[in-house]
């Protein structure tokens, strides 16, 4: 007892003297009028209650927040309900948020450096920020430079990460800022992940390797390193500069009033000790001016954004008014558009609008000088966009580093004090709004050292110099760097064997427990064959739990799938510069659409005797849908259509369908089959079925299936174009919500992809074969998907399917199985081959190619020709059998 009370004692008076919160509360008050907001801001506005609002009642219907002191709760409480004005609690008592917290940033701390590793989960010093910021520079030196930029108020450097291809050359640039409010701490942590990720994903991602091409990024995390340091030393909701006013001594001001831009106008305040004092005179605020002179000189900035916490809002100016500027139009569709793509990556919501009609009118701030600026002296500053709470990061979050144990861990001085309670704290849920921190499940562990090896180091009492000589041994520049995670996805494919029908339903239930977080590769089907799912990085641990809690065994099929995606670039990259340099097309590898594209038109030029090239139709994204016709003469002969990459992360198919159309025209009076058939029949051969989605697999997101249509009020992309078929429309195995991979779409043939095949075909009328290619499974099948009741031609399917597994067998011994498609794989509606088969085409075939599952949708480039080489002769077979059989 004793003990602890001195240790109390020592924390009460050493290095930890921060500022409490015990028994404070956040009050979440519901505003239904114009009345209610009046009343509201005279109770934040009387000085003796010391209320910090931390959200506005700006719009009806949005609730407004507040932080209450101890000491005015009840005065609140009164005059809240005498008022009738609606409330809760959101927070009970701060100190205990705040407490733990601080121990998430220890423990971490802790973690970091056994690991020797930057936890992108978590949150950090400015310091540390520095850290990574250089860490950042050193890994990518021929992309990023540290640029200063200044120095705060109390001398502390300030500095921007500068992303440029332009090599010294000047371009015009965007600025990316976070951090102006100091206790906004998730805005900071954002900017160092995106400053991760962009230097990652040049290069491997199209939006940013063509931004960076033409443009250089600046970015700054820490906009007020002065009042983030007092964040984290003494008053963890400190919201401004530390500047020293001659005339208060209330301290800093307003970093985001004090801008010169109708600076002191509404919605600031000119007394010193407001939080939303503007200062003494516009750019008086070291910081605001660094900026401001960095920018204005480099004279070429194009677009800023600026990110705050919370409320979950992007918005543009002005915020000195609630009128329009001219480019309003354009700046609000921006802005939904980035609403939007936040929405697809996890459902979250962000509002749109200008910071004066949607928040409240506020003068002097970041964004509306910026666009001043650039409309005053043609500077061009044309997309300001302000952030309330930044991208919901807590999926993408990875932490950097393999585990390392090689050095001992350092306690670290500042943060050797614990405060609070720390031996009995327990997060509560109820309170997980808190806005500034995210809650422990969001937060990815660094690396997998569940016991970091902690050690004193010798003489523990040492300042911060003897910190920075014990950690040099972690940040020697000769070790090899971490690889870095942000590249690395982590995901992992297990498989699970379920043993009946239980087991497989637990399987379902997986994906309404875990709304997209778990991609089924072959979903759950029948207890013979194996269920393969991705699961991300960040719920690995808990997937895991779930199938050992049920029983269910699992192996991991793939450890790490970023490993696989890394070798499938770099066999794409080395084939490109192989086939730039011979001018030729490699057969065996893969290739993104325009190429594809590309090799069509050349093809068709180079054999029109046989090939033709159609467009059938346009995407949801305006993309030509184009079909190979391969016509010796005559007019609507009888014709056989295959499709492929109807699921657009099946590359194998496009890659398949490519060797092919090759193959067919070099057989053409060579192989007696291909002859005859071509004699009395047109093959139409659509290779890119799903165009948008295929694109997107190449430029964003390598594993997308669906479509990429939208629709109005639905977050969720895309549509399963393999369920979006008439026959069995909306069926089993289909899904009605729109997030799921499975999603039928509102109506059959609402897309595109899928009417213009439709349209096609009918209005040929005189389609007698239709195979239709995906991967993966090895497995060859014919109608009904929706229904377990055996076609009329049962039995000749039977067999044809037989054979022509025989003969791909041939080819190099790969075992396909065969039979319908709800008796051998799963009941599925709204499917390709039953819509044929169903509108008279009797033989409708659907092929699922290699592999069974090692790589799955990953297979190598190297499998392509012996891949397209076996799915030839079942094709070929096939066709032969409908030239023999006709009706
Ligand atoms: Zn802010
Ligand atoms: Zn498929």
């Amino acid at each position: 007892m004793k003990w602890i009370l001195f240790f109390g004692a020592l924390i009460g008076s050493g290095i930890c003297d921060r500022e409490t919160f015990s028994g404070h509360q956040v009050f979440r008050i519901n505003i239904r009028n114009e009345d209610e907001i009046s009343k509201l801001n005279r109770l934040v506005n009387s000085d003796n209650l010391k209320l910090d609002l931390w959200k506005s009642p700006s719009t009806l219907g949005h609730p407004a927040d507040v932080l209450v002191p101890s000491f005015s709760l009840q005065e609140v409480k009164s005059f809240l309900e005498d008022h009738g004005l609606e409330y809760s609690v959101a927070i009970e008592d701060l100190q205990n948020v705040l407490d733990s917290e601080h121990q998430q940033l220890q423990r971490n701390v802790r973690q970091e450096l056994s690991n020797n590793c930057f936890n992108y989960g978590a949150y950090h010093t400015l310091e540390d920020i520095h850290k990574e910021m250089d860490s950042i520079v050193k890994s990518y030196p021929h992309l990023v430079s540290a640029v200063k930029i200044g120095h705060s108020f109390e001398n502390r450097l300030m500095y921007v990460l500068k992303f440029s291809t332009g090599k010294g050359r000047q371009r015009p640039a965007i600025w990316l800022n976070a951090g102006i409010h100091a206790r906004e701490w998730i805005s900071s942590a954002t900017a160092i992940w995106t400053a991760r990720k962009i230097a990652c994903d040049y290069g491997r991602d199209l939006v940013i390797t063509s931004i960076l091409e033409k443009m250089d990024i600046f970015l700054l995390p820490v906009a007020n390193p002065d009042g983030y340091v007092y964040t984290h030393t003494h008053n963890r909701l400190w919201r401004k500069t530390r500047s020293v006013n001659p005339r208060s001594t209330c301290i800093g001001a307003d970093p985001n009033r004090n801008w010169d831009s109708h600076f002191g106008g509404v919605g600031t305040s000119n007394d010193p000790c407001s939080d939303t004092y503007h200062g003494l005179h516009a750019h008086s605020e070291v910081e605001v001016k660094s900026v401001a002179d960095f920018i204005t000189n480099h004279g070429d900035f194009k677009c800023l954004i600026d990110l705050h916490s919370y409320s979950q809002l992007v918005m543009y100016p002005y915020g000195y008014t609630t009128s329009r500027v001219p480019d309003a139009d354009e700046l609000d569709m921006v802005a939904r558009n980035a609403s939007k793509a936040m929405a697809s990556l996890s459902g979250t919501q962000y509002r749109v609008g200008s910071v004066g009609s949607i928040v409240y009118t506020a003068s002097g701030n970041t964004i509306d000088w910026a666009y001043d600026n650039g409309i005053n002296t043609g500077k061009g500053l044309a997309e300001p966009f302000s952030s309330l709470i930044p991208s919901p990061i807590g999926d993408q979050k990875k932490t950097f580093c393999e585990v390392n144990n090689r050095y001992s861990a350092v306690l670290r001085p500042g943060h050797a004090c614990v405060r609070g309670k720390p031996l009995k704290f327990a997060w509560r849920k109820k309170h997980a709004e808190f806005p500034w921190r995210r809650r422990d499940s969001q937060v990815v562990p660094c690396g997998q050292a569940d016991t970091p090896r902690l050690q004193l180091y010798p003489g523990s009492s040492f300042g911060p110099d003897e910190f920075h000589r014990a950690a040099q041994p972690l940040r020697n520049p000769s070790e090899k760097l971490p690889r870095s995670p942000l590249c690395l996805s982590s995901d992992q494919v297990l498989r699970i064997l379920a043993k009946n029908e239980k087991q497989l339903s637990l399987l379902r239930d997986l994906e309404g427990l875990k709304p997209q977080k778990v991609d089924f590769w072959r979903g759950p089907a029948r207890p013979s064959l194996p269920v393969d799912m991705r699961v991300p990085f960040s719920e690995l641990k808990d997937i895991k739990a779930y199938l050992e809690s049920h029983g269910l065994a699992y192996n991991i099929m793939i450890k790490d799938i970023q490993v696989l995606l890394d070798e499938e670039r770099e066999a794409m990259a080395k084939s490109r510069r192989l086939e730039r340099s011979t001018s030729s097309f490699s057969y065996s590898s893969y290739h993104t659409l325009e190429e594809i594209y590309t090799w069509i038109d050349t093809f068709v030029t180079e054999h029109s005797d046989v090939v033709s090239k159609l467009q059938i139709g346009h995407s949801f994204e305006n993309r030509s849908i184009l079909v190979l016709k391969f016509s010796t003469g005559g007019s609507r002969r009888p014709a056989i259509w295959i499709d492929s990459g109807i699921h657009s992360r099946e590359w194998i198919t496009h890659a398949t369908s490519v060797w092919i159309a090759k193959k067919i025209v070099s057989e053409y009076s060579k192989d007696r089959i291909v002859t005859d058939v071509l004699n009395a029949m047109d093959i139409f051969l659509e290779i890119v079925s799903n165009p948008d989605g295929f694109a997107y697999t190449h430029s964003m997101n390598r594993l997308w299936r669906k479509n990429k249509s939208t629709r109005p009020g639905i977050f969720c992309i895309g549509v399963d174009l393999n369920r979006n078929w008439k026959s069995g429309f909306g069926g089993n195995g289909s899904n009605n919500n729109p997030c799921s991979e499975t999603y039928h779409g509102p109506s059959p043939q609402s897309e595109p992809e899928v009417a213009a095949v439709v349209d096609f075909i009918m209005s040929h009328g005189n389609v007698k074969a239709l195979i239709s290619i995906h991967s993966y499974s090895q497995m060859l099948m014919y109608p009904y998907g929706h229904s377990l009741e055996p076609v009329s031609n049962q039995e000749e399917l039977y067999h044809l399917a037989k054979d022509a597994v025989q003969a791909l067998y041939e080819v190099h011994g790969i075992e396909y199985i065969y039979g319908s498609i709800s008796t051998t794989l799963y009941v599925a509606s709204g499917i390709t081959v039953d819509w044929a088969y169903d509108s008279g085409i009797k033989y409708s075939f659907s092929f699922e190619l290699r592999d069974t599952g090692r790589y799955g949708f990953l297979l190598p480039a190297t499998q392509i020709i012996p891949t397209a080489q076996e799915t030839w002769m079942a094709i070929r077979t096939i066709m032969e059998h409908t030239l023999h059989h006709p009706y």
